[in-house]
């Protein structure tokens, strides 16, 4: 392999800096938001009046979860159209339910729900903690969102011993999703006691009165920060990869420049992993009304808005299947795709990603335009394929659309890796992708 560069290395670490600081959504929301203010994006309020004018670079948030950034470019927005990036803030795991303390015997245990598609049996014996959001209610009496997080490992799931699960080597192990989720958190006290501790934990790390909080929404998170590894530290592992890597990419892209032809735009989701139908999710209208807003707010018609749409392009960036050695059979061989081989463009014939020839020859010029190593990848024809937010968008906004992702292994597990030098390599075609010349108008 080519040695990391100084640049590769320095995208790696800022990486691994922005996912250990963003345990949850609404805390990637938080770090996007810091990221952006401190290249000068102002943000605008859904529910406040938006003037805009080119050169103008700004972010509006959903939910304290969902984020969409934009930096208006100087050419007429009916003839440029909109370059726009989607990935996803969450990731699969555990929430924890409402009312959460179980006791049990001399212990005390959290309840948990299943959020999207985790790998559960990666969640054992690992040094777990809670991140979240609390809705606080202030002096005034408005609700206010404080972010929590417990930096200390405060929860466990041990594993049984091998002699009490004597065939976890052949079977794999399987956890019962009701009854053996449930995470240890300390000795038995009561049960009220308990709750009252728990909140008054929370409250503490939040910097609030307990008192005050009047609702939650915690994640399970894992306590360990991310690492490189390999034989010459290439490769990076740590949670939540799947997809808080592709939102960094492109942010990182956005405000590699303060200046292009056309307005760029990244909508950042929430809910990907449950299916992008919700308030805040991809499925939901925030970003086509975002996009009108803008152009409303230039004083685009009504006709010139759906010139403008026709001429856009949307890139949908989300994690790949990347090749592994030990299990070759649930490949497709012609299209393995490799860590540090660059990114992906993923195909899917019936639609699963909303990639065409047409966009793909596309993202391959801006490979090329950025000298970066592109791959292929469709999934084995007798696994189910996984979606993004990509044919979604594609349907609801009626625009061109791509697929494409970094490789990475052990997609949904609480610990992913991938490459190094796939990052760099992403930003820089997702930087040429903001900053190239016209998309050619009227291809479909
Ligand atoms: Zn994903």
């Amino acid at each position: 392999m080519n040695k990391i560069t100084p640049e590769q290395q320095r995208n790696a670490n800022l990486l691994i800096q922005f996912i250990d600081n963003s345990p949850s959504p609404w805390h990637a929301a938080a770090s996007l938001s810091e990221f952006l203010e401190r290249a000068g994006y102002r943000r605008y309020y859904e529910s406040q009046c938006w003037d805009l004018n080119p050169g103008d670079k700004g972010y509006a948030i959903r939910a304290d979860a969902t984020l969409i950034c934009f930096r208006i470019g100087a050419s007429p927005l009916q003839q440029t159209g909109f370059r726009i990036i989607g990935a996803h803030t969450d990731s699969p795991g555990l929430r924890l339910k409402p009312r959460p303390v179980i006791s049990s015997g001399n212990m005390l245990r959290l309840g948990v729900e299943i959020y999207g598609g985790p790998i559960l049996a990666t969640f054992t014996d690992r040094d777990l903690s809670l991140a979240g959001r609390l809705i606080v209610k202030s002096n005034s009496g408005q609700h206010e969102t404080r972010l929590v997080r417990c930096d200390q490992p405060l929860v466990r799931l041990p594993n049984l011993p091998i002699h009490l699960n004597r065939n976890v080597n052949e079977d794999g192990l399987k956890l019962h999703k009701q009854n053996e989720l449930p995470l240890l958190l300390g000795n038995y006290e009561s049960e009220s006691d308990s709750n009252r501790a728990l909140m008054s934990l929370l409250a503490h790390h939040a910097e609030i009165d307990a008192e005050t909080i009047s609702g939650a929404e915690l994640c399970i998170y894992d306590t360990q920060c991310g690492s490189f590894w390999g034989a010459h530290n290439e490769f990076l592992a740590d949670s939540q990869l799947d997809n808080l890597a592709s939102c960094h990419a492109a942010l990182c892209a956005l405000t590699a420049h303060d200046d292009s032809d056309a307005t760029c735009v990244c909508g950042f989701f929430d809910h990907e992993e449950v299916g992008s139908l919700s308030y805040q999710g991809a499925g939901g209208n925030f970003l086509s009304i975002t996009l009108e807003r803008i152009a409303q707010s230039l004083g685009l018609s009504r006709e010139d808005h759906n010139r403008a749409i026709a001429s856009s392009f949307f890139v949908s960036a989300d994690m790949a299947h990347a090749w592994h050695p030990n299990f070759p059979a649930v490949y497709d061989e012609q299209h393995r795709i490799f860590v540090n081989k660059g990114p992906v463009i993923k195909h899917n014939a019936n639609q699963s990603y909303a990639t065409n020839a047409v966009t793909a020859a596309c993202f391959i010029g801006w490979c090329e335009a950025a000298g970066v190593e592109y791959q292929h990848y469709v999934h084995c024809n007798d696994l189910r394929c996984g979606g993004t937010i990509g044919s979604t968008l594609a349907a609801e906004l009626g625009m061109r659309t791509i697929d494409v992702g970094n490789p990475l292994w052990a997609m949904h597990s609480l610990r992913e890796s991938a490459g190094v030098q796939d990052h760099c390599a992403m930003i820089k075609v997702m930087e040429q992708f903001f900053q190239c010349g016209r998309i050619p108008a009227g291809v479909i």
